[in-house]
């Protein structure tokens, strides 16, 4: 258990949940959109500054879990500078790397990949997934206006 315990909680993760990266609000925002895991308690929001096709600047203000901070910490870092094309690539990568299955080396996770270790914690797993499921909620919105 013990053993378990440290792969879930990577110093990687405790890294990010206690300094966390893109912490803030962008005052212009193309995409502004929040989401809450109410089985743990975590809420985030995410502003995404777009431009020219990209995700310029990201930016997140959140509480909750070490797991649900340090992923937002980590999911913000790998958006910035990406087309949507490329953030959905991400988001479904880590919803498969979620469901168990091995990650696509074609897709750069950065420190993201540390969170595969949560896998084996389902109720964990919401607390990760949290951060895709918002983004990808606010670029849909953002691609269907
Ligand atoms: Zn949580």
């Amino acid at each position: 258990m013990l053993d378990q315990l440290d792969e879930l909680y990577r110093d990687v993760i405790l890294d990010h949940f206690r300094n966390p990266t893109h912490v803030g609000e962008l005052p212009v925002a193309q995409v502004k959109v929040e989401g809450a895991n109410p089985l743990c308690g975590d809420e985030l929001t995410f502003h995404l500054q777009m431009q020219r096709g990209r995700i310029h600047q990201v930016r997140f203000r959140g509480k909750g879990c070490a797991i649900s901070q340090a992923a937002a910490s980590m999911f913000a870092t790998q958006l910035e500078g990406k087309t949507i094309q490329e953030a959905w690539r991400i988001v479904d990568t880590m919803k498969a790397l979620m469901q168990g299955q091995d990650p696509d080396d074609s897709v750069d996770l950065g420190d993201l990949e540390a969170l595969a270790g949560v896998r084996k914690f389902p109720v964990r797993v919401k607390c990760a997934a949290l951060s895709w499921n918002v983004v990808e909620q606010g670029l849909k919105n953002y691609s269907s206006q």
